[in-house]
Parts: C-alpha cells; structure tokens; sequence
C-alpha cells in the first residue's frame, strides 16, 4: 500500500565520486485524483448540512483537496550513502525529527517528533537524509506503530546497519480535540533491528539519548 520504490541509480560520473551512491527515491503509490477529491469535499460538506455554494465555503473544497494531496505525497529524493573508511563504529542518532502525518482511522493529523539512530555498517548515510525517509512514510494514512516500523525495516534494507532504532513521539488530534479529549497527551512508539536490539548496552544508549529532556 505505502511501498516506497528505488526508480533508478545514478552512475556517479568520476573516480573520487564513484564510491558514493546515489538513489533516487520515488513513492510508488497511486497518484491522487484531484478533481474527484473537490467533488467529494463539496459532497461532504453537503452532506454535514453545510451549503458548499456559499460565497465562504465555495474555494474550500479545493483548499482541503489540495491539503490533502500535499499531506499525502512525499517529496522525492536522493539517498546518498558513503563508504564507512573510518570504521565509525559509534551510534549516530538525529534527534527531534519533525514529524506530521494522518491517522487512518479519523483521517486528523498526528504530529511530533522521530529520533532515529543507527549503529553503522559498511555505509554511512548524508544526515538530513533521515528526516527524508521519516517524510516517504509519514506522508500517507497511517497508524503510528506502523510508521515507526516503516522507517526502521526501511533503513535496514537501504542502509544495511549493524543495528537501526527509531522511537516517535507524537500528538494525535483524533484524541486531543474528540473522543477523551486527551489534550497534551503523547504516544510514544519504538521499532530496533540488529545489535540495538540485541546488545543491552547499545539498547539502553539508544533509548537515553531518545528520552525527552
Ligand atoms: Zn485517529
């Protein structure tokens, strides 16, 4: 459903570059149909007893389709990876990912923060790049244990890691503004493959450095 595909390599074009490796990384999901989306919104809007003919709400339903299509699209991107000469061996962690994306069930945004870390293996990663791949499966209906787990599987098959954690922390309107009503109330969520979950002492490092202050 939310299968994000590799499209192609790039063959880098000389000798001191031709150790690092670029992928250009593409969602492969269906693309939306926005005209079709304005008319179920203007139908919505119908239907919840609104008048979408009114002067205040006549742009709206292609405002929440756009919104929409935005929220549910992932930008590409290339993964660039480089070779790991030092031997860096040592937990590389980015904190407080921004994080923003749609419960499936309510279809209402849940936002927060990711902090993703990775034990390296042969290959090193640019580091911006994480924030990218937390966007690939953020962008979409979601369920947040699924996301969690995505980014996780997700960098161990690109990165091949000696270990990969991925802890999200995250707001979720569905229960803050409906419902309970749990205003301010987070649900923390964690996926950990390899040695970060194996080896107790990388695991513990792992989930201190993630702990909110
Ligand atoms: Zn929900």
């Amino acid at each position: 459903m939310s299968i994000a595909k590799l499209e192609h390599e790039i063959t880098a074009p000389n000798r001191t570059q031709d150790r690092n490796r670029n992928l250009r990384v593409v969602h492969g999901r269906q693309v939306v149909n926005l005209p079709a989306a304005e008319r179920a919104v203007r139908d919505l809007l119908f239907a919840l007893g609104r008048d979408p003919s009114s002067p205040h709400l006549a742009d709206t339903p292609r405002r929440v389709a756009e919104s929409l299509t935005e929220m549910l699209t992932p930008r590409e991107f290339d993964l660039t990876t480089f070779p790991n000469d030092e031997n860096y061996d040592e937990l590389v962690l980015a904190r407080s990912i921004p994080v923003q994306s749609l419960c499936e069930h309510h279809m209402l945004p849940f936002t927060g923060v990711a902090h993703v870390g990775y034990l390296p293996g042969e290959r090193i990663l640019g580091l911006s790049k994480l924030a990218r791949v937390v966007e690939l499966f953020a962008r979409d209906l979601q369920v947040q244990e699924r996301l969690t787990v995505q980014v996780a599987n997700w960098l161990q098959d690109h990165l091949a890691p000696k270990g990969v954690g991925v802890v999200i922390e995250a707001e979720h309107m569905c229960m803050s503004m409906r419902g309970v009503q749990a205003r301010g109330s987070r649900t923390i969520t964690s996926a950990v493959h390899g040695a970060l979950r194996e080896d107790a002492r990388s695991r513990q490092e792992f989930f201190a450095l993630t702990r909110s202050a």
